[in-house]
């Protein structure tokens, strides 16, 4: 099995703007959203479920799922986010599994949002974190998502707190505002997991989890 690295971090910390650029370096990644949105857009089974539960209004035009509405939906209702969740979990786990299998880079790069909430952090052999402020958060997810103020903080709030995503990674990248730092960034952590992967690879070592913590700022 590929050496498996999974990037975390709170919505809009910077995961798919670091996972492309592992991408154009060649490490096959394997991101939950992407799945979980292929799933959705695809899977007929799950898209006549989602419209049971949620009437025809949460239909696009072309009959595809809006997925804007559906979120706002779950992020105002825990019950229903917990009814997409378990819906969607057993079919994103096991695209996620045939995925990492079959990735043919030195490692892999599991993006996974909700690491800690689905208490998955035993899954890979490192934790990799995209940290940034709440604040800067908040403003990038206004900007992107179009929502307000309130609605960006009441998501944030539904997420693991950032004190606790620090305390079980084994590595962090702070996502400021430079975007050319990234590039280093991504050099640097590219050849440290080859480095990892290879004595994972060779079983010099039973634990290259823990021995190193890199906090690049
Ligand atoms: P989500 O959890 O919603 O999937 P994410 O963690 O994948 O979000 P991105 O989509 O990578 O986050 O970034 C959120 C927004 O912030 C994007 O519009 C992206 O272009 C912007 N962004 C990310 N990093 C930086 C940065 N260093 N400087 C400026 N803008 C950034």
């Amino acid at each position: 099995m590929t050496y498996i690295v999974a990037l975390t971090g709170g919505i809009g910390s910077g995961k798919t703007t670091l996972s492309n650029e592992f991408k154009k370096i060649g490490i096959d990644i394997i991101d939950t959203d992407i799945i979980a949105k292929k799933i959705i857009k695809f899977d007929l089974q799950i898209l006549f479920s989602i419209q049971e539960k949620f009437g025809k209004k949460i239909l696009n035009i072309d009959n595809s799922i809006n997925r804007m509405l559906l979120r706002k939906y779950i992020f105002n209702n825990k019950n229903d986010r917990l009814w997409l969740e378990n819906l969607l979990y057993p079919k994103i786990y096991k695209e996620t599994k045939y995925q990492i299998k079959n990735a043919e880079s030195n490692w892999c790069l599991w993006v996974v949002p909700l690491l800690i909430e689905k208490k998955l952090e035993k899954q890979a052999h490192r934790i990799l974190l995209v940290d940034t402020s709440v604040k800067e958060q908040i403003r990038r997810i206004i900007k992107r998502d179009k929502i307000s103020f309130l609605e960006a903080k009441k998501i944030i709030a539904l997420q693991t707190t950032r004190k606790k995503r620090i305390s079980i990674s084994d590595d962090i990248i702070v996502n400021r505002k430079d975007m050319k730092k990234i590039h280093l960034y991504i050099h640097y952590f590219n050849l440290f997991y080859s480095y990892l992967s290879n004595k994972y690879h060779k079983k010099k070592t039973t634990d290259t989890k823990k021995n190193y913590l890199t906090k690049f700022y």
